[in-house]
């Protein structure tokens, strides 16, 4: 059915980064001018590459890791299926935690504190000690690489307050520890890192959709293959260390602030690779989802002075978090929201959502810090922030599980009785990983930090292990063959259900089944829905049969990685009988740490969920901190 029709692009065909895009392309085009029609209806040009490493994804993540490993003179291509600077780290506003003291002193064990209180002691103490003790030198290092933070008077960089952030272990009071670039943090973050790519002659493959991981058959991973949209040639990227880093899967539900280009790809591949996914039930909502819409209002407007009120006018976070109030940590403030909606004071005429308040602040405040929220409230609301609140509800925002990995970055599976076995050859980082730093719920602003940080973690762990250029062993002869079969039957697709039709249906049921609330009788019949949805599958149509820009085949594909990720999320929830962060169960209103405080791992062996457990890690790197054992959660 397919046939391989070029030889190996060695890693003595490094040259500057746009030169190999085109190269890239140049290759690509004469292996399809070489290639005929073999057997059946479908003919695949296969191109074979081998590089020191490969990133997939060109997020904030992918980017980092892949800065750290052309610096170091590892040649490294880095696989997107969009532009680099349209990766969903573009669109994140509020900024970055670091205990740099700009504002108040500060200590990043104060900030290791928060984030584990944050966590609900879900989170891995070495991982989350590493990303806080690290995070003034991330912050310092994109200063460097000429990264536009927003100023002090005195020159400083600004720092602002964002919920769940504390001094001197929570006894000390709001802390100031968000640096931010007004609110377009994540843009200028991306270009700056994309600049730095760029210079450091990172290999760029624009375009290409990444479809499934190349394991040997002892277990390792070998690389990835992946589709050129562009001309449908099917690229097979042979390297020593593969590093995912391709963001979440916010678009498993109907109403979310992440792009529709966030669909959990990297997920998918590892799980049809047959290792775990971590911790998926824990779903973060943002508050301040503009009502309708979904877009993002960000956190940074209640750090600078925003206030949410109900139907009556009141400023209802004082009812639930007396000290913290409206910067609680999301999954408090968002099941407050929901309780205030329940019990009849919401707003509107349908008193489903509530309002955010902004007016009071003064106007340089707008010009200067939150340009770009006043901007999206005009054009998604059609409100002046100036002089009316904006209408909010709590949206999916962010995935506090993913690929599970070690502080480092390698993936772990269980093996035998280890249950942090490493993966050789995998690593992944960003919101697709699960470090497991943000637990059962993460706090705002501590995202773009765990890319930076755990980005350039995956570089070093290569640069340890590896040097530039080292001999590889061959791939298995049958490697990718598995994932054409798949690919070339999911293009020929002849069912009944187009693909918008199953994804509608899946996003429904996770809106309704995997929501801020949850109880037996919801996560029951969500598991349910959900199975008969990954089974209405098998059904779906495609109209579309070229390989030349088949946006309806890559929105199928990004269906089944979808599905793949609702459904351990929504098993994971079921099984999980008790409250904790995010997952809040009412039929199990408390945590319990005795039988609970474990990560959970999702399988997905034959279109079905298996879940298995590995503990958390308590332990710290070293003695500059003491762990911090667990206690009741209180803002
Ligand atoms: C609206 C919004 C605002 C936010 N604001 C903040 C904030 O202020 N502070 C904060 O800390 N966090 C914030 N977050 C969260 C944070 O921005 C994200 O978690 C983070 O940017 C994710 O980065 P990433 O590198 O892991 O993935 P992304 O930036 O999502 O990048 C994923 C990359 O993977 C590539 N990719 C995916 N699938 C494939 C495939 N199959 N083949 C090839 N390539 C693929 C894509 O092309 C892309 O380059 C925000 C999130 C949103 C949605």
């Amino acid at each position: 059915m397919w046939r391989r029709v070029a030889q190996k692009f060695s890693s003595s065909y490094a040259v500057s980064s746009k030169r190999s895009y085109q190269y890239g392309r140049i290759f690509s085009r004469l292996a399809s001018s070489e290639a005929s029609s073999v057997g059946g209806r479908s003919s695949y040009t296969i191109v074979d590459h081998t590089y020191d490493a490969v990133v997939v994804g060109a997020g904030g993540a992918g980017l980092r890791a892949a800065i750290g490993l052309s610096e170091n003179g590892f040649n490294t291509a880095c696989i997107t299926k969009l532009f680099p600077t349209r990766s969903h780290t573009v669109a994140a506003q509020g900024g970055m935690n670091a205990a740099l003291g700009n504002m108040t002193e500060d200590d990043w064990r104060w900030h290791m504190y928060d984030t584990v209180k944050g966590s609900d002691w879900l989170g891995d103490q070495d991982a989350i000690q590493y990303m806080c003790r690290e995070a003034p030198k991330a912050v310092i290092e994109l200063e460097n690489y000429g990264l536009p933070f927003s100023r002090t008077e005195d020159g400083r960089i600004y720092q602002r307050a964002f919920g769940g952030q504390s001094l001197d272990f929570g006894k000390g009071g709001q802390a100031y520890r968000s640096a931010c670039a007004a609110d377009r943090t994540g843009h200028a973050l991306l270009h700056t890192l994309y600049g730095q790519a760029m210079r450091h002659n990172t290999q760029f493959f624009v375009e290409y959709f990444a479809l499934d991981l190349i394991m040997d058959g002892d277990g390792a991973c070998r690389g990835v293959l992946a589709l050129n949209m562009e001309d449908g040639t099917i690229h097979r990227f042979r390297a020593h260390s593969t590093i995912l880093a391709t963001g979440g899967y916010g678009r498993a539900y109907f109403s979310a602030t992440s792009a529709h280009t966030c669909t959990g790809d990297g997920n998918g591949m590892v799980a049809r690779a047959g290792l775990p996914l971590q911790d998926l039930e824990f779903i973060q909502f943002h508050p301040t989802g503009i009502y309708g819409a979904g877009c993002l209002i960000t956190e940074g407007s209640r750090g600078e002075g925003g206030i949410l009120r109900n139907g009556e006018g009141e400023r209802f976070m004082e009812r639930y978090a007396p000290t913290a109030k409206d910067l609680a940590s999301r999954d408090i403030v968002c099941r407050s929201m929901t309780m205030e909606i329940r019990e009849g004071r919401g707003v509107g005429p349908l008193k489903d959502h509530l309002y955010l308040q902004l007016n009071h602040l003064p106007p340089e405040v707008f010009k200067e810090r939150l340009p770009g929220i006043s901007e999206t409230a005009a054009i998604f609301a059609g409100v002046d922030v100036t002089k009316d609140p904006i209408p909010i509800l709590p949206t999916v925002h962010y995935n506090m599980g993913g690929i599970p990995t070690n502080h480092l970055g390698e993936v772990l599976h269980i093996k035998g009785d280890n249950p942090d076995s490493v993966v050789p050859g995998l690593m992944a980082a960003g919101e697709a990983a699960c470090a497991s730093v943000h637990g059962a719920n993460r706090l705002g602003a501590n995202s773009l930090l765990d890319i930076v940080v755990f980005g350039r973690a995956c570089a070093n762990r290569v640069v340890d292990l590896y040097k530039p250029g080292q001999t590889q062993k061959p791939l298995p002869n049958n490697a990718g063959e598995k994932t054409i079969t798949w690919l070339d039957k999911l293009r020929n697709a002849n069912g009944s259900l187009p693909t918008s039709k199953i994804r509608l249906n899946m996003q429904r049921v996770m809106q309704n089944n995997a929501a801020v609330f949850r109880t037996r009788e919801t996560l029951e019949e969500g598991c349910r829905l959900i199975n008969e949805t990954w089974k209405s599958f098998e059904d779906v149509n495609i109209k579309d049969r070229s390989l030349i820009w088949n946006s309806d085949l890559i929105e199928t594909i990004e269906l089944e990685n979808l599905l793949i990720n609702a459904c351990i999320t929504l098993h994971s929830a079921e099984a999980r009988k008790e409250s904790r962060g995010a997952h809040y169960r009412e039929d199990f209103p408390k945590r319990e740490d005795g039988q609970w405080m474990k990560h959970s791992l999702g399988y997905w062996e034959n279109g079905k969920v298996r879940m298995a457990y590995r503990p958390v890690h308590m332990n710290t790197l070293d003695d500059e901190v003491e762990t911090f054992p667990p206690k009741a959660r209180v803002y």
